[in-house]
């Protein structure tokens, strides 16, 4: 095979994918991908202030045994008053620093009698600019504070609140078409199927995986019969509307597996069809000469399911303009792994049993929907490995 690890794939086909395009984005920024760099709209902080509840202090009073006024009091949320030239100002965490004050002294350093304070601390102790905040530490008017590429979260949300920004460049969702197949499959979900149907639960899990992206728009999740017009005439016309499509079933080498001839037919250039991983090996990748991504996955649940977690999401996360979107998943230390190997690498499911710690879950096989209700995601064991790892965990 062409690919030894599935990083390998998804980095080749990532070359033949093209970006979304971008907008200015006014509202819900929240898990949408920053195409555009935020700047500081002035310094941070905006002046100098104080780091702690205490007393502002010029070095000239700082002496031993100093008994000093208190001549006033700097609060947050007020401009700063005048540093008085004899004596001490109170201050408070926040608040400014009045020009000609050197140093600010802890409330704890001090002794606090009334109308005045003596100091705890001994001259040498006490060095110019301690807890003071200088303006512009964090950061100087102009500068860059967030980078293009990062899926909008609170963190980001604050600092953008924290710099006056509320509209944004955004890369605009992508649009993806989920599109099951199979003569088997059926929308029969609340009814009985005969015993040679199925109901369908790719296009549940595919759309709930996605769903949690708000950098991801479903156009619409459909299903088609193993009819290599129909598929192809599906395809032809989801193209028109979607930026990717995936696809579960049909990407094996039967003789009703239709999706790698008429993702050819309409000149899909096929990066990888078939890669060194358990479960899902028939997996297709695919890009359109405009760059659009077609992504056959196999038609059985589990392989599906960790098929769109593992590849298909990285995928689209390149596609929506994400800087880091290779995953970088944590990990987890598998118990009771047992010591088996396989020559491929080897997407287990698992389920968190402690802090950092999973167990594999038993499992018939791809097909074995209990298992995978029962799991939290999956460890990636490279190939030839066993034991206990740690290992990376992808979470659903
Ligand atoms: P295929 O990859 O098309 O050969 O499908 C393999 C097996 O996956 C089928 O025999 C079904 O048992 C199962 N399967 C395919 N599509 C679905 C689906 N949408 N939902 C649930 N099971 C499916
Ligand atoms: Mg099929």
């Amino acid at each position: 095979m062409k690919f030894k690890l599935p990083n390998e794939a998804l980095i080749s086909l990532s070359h033949e994918l093209q970006p979304v395009s971008t907008e200015a984005l006014e509202t819900n920024h929240q898990g949408r991908i920053l195409a555009g760099t935020v700047t500081a709209d002035r310094d941070s902080p905006a002046a100098d202030v104080s780091a702690m509840d205490g007393y502002a202090i010029r070095m000239t009073q700082v002496q031993p045994e100093a008994s000093l006024p208190v001549m006033g009091e700097s609060a947050a949320g007020s401009p700063a008053p005048e540093m008085p030239s004899h004596g001490v100002l109170r201050i408070f965490t926040g608040a400014i620093v009045p020009q000609g004050c050197d140093a600010v002294i802890k409330r704890e350093d001090t002794e606090e009698l009334g109308s005045e304070i003596r100091l705890k601390l001994s001259p040498a102790e006490i060095s110019e600019g301690q807890h003071i905040r200088r303006a512009g530490e964090n950061a100087t008017k102009g500068s860059t504070v967030l980078k293009p590429g990062i899926e909008i979260n609170g963190a980001h949300k604050a600092t953008m609140a924290n710099f006056g920004c509320s509209t944004v460049a955004a890369f605009r969702p992508v649009r993806v078409t989920i599109l099951t197949t199979g003569n088997e499959v059926g929308t029969f979900q609340q009814e009985a199927p005969m015993p040679w149907q199925l109901r369908d639960s790719n296009r549940e899990s595919i759309a709930t995986l996605l769903a949690a992206r708000n950098w991801i728009s479903i156009v619409s999740v459909e299903h088609c019969i193993d009819d290599r017009n129909q598929l192809h005439d599906t395809l032809a016309d989801r193209l028109k509307t979607s930026d990717a499509i995936l696809m579960t079933g049909g990407v094996s080498m039967g003789d009703y597996d239709y999706v790698p001839d008429v993702i050819r037919d309409l000149g899909g250039k096929v990066v990888f069809h078939g890669l060194p991983i358990r479960p899902g090996k028939p997996v297709l990748g695919a890009a359109t000469n405009d760059g659009k991504l077609l992504l056959g996955l196999p038609g059985n649940p589990v392989s599906a399911t960790i098929g769109c977690q593992r590849l298909g999401i990285p995928l689209l996360a390149c596609m929506a303009g994400k800087s880091d979107w290779l995953p970088k998943a944590p990990v987890v230390q598998l118990a009771n792994s047992g010591n088996k190997s396989i020559p491929l690498t080897w997407l287990r499911l698992a389920k968190l049993v402690d802090n950092g710690v999973a167990e594999p879950v038993i499992t018939q096989g791809s097909g074995d929907l209990v298992s995978l209700g029962n799991s939290d995601g999956f460890v990636e064991v490279p190939p030839q490995q066993s034991g206990e790892g740690p290992w990376p965990f992808y979470a659903w």
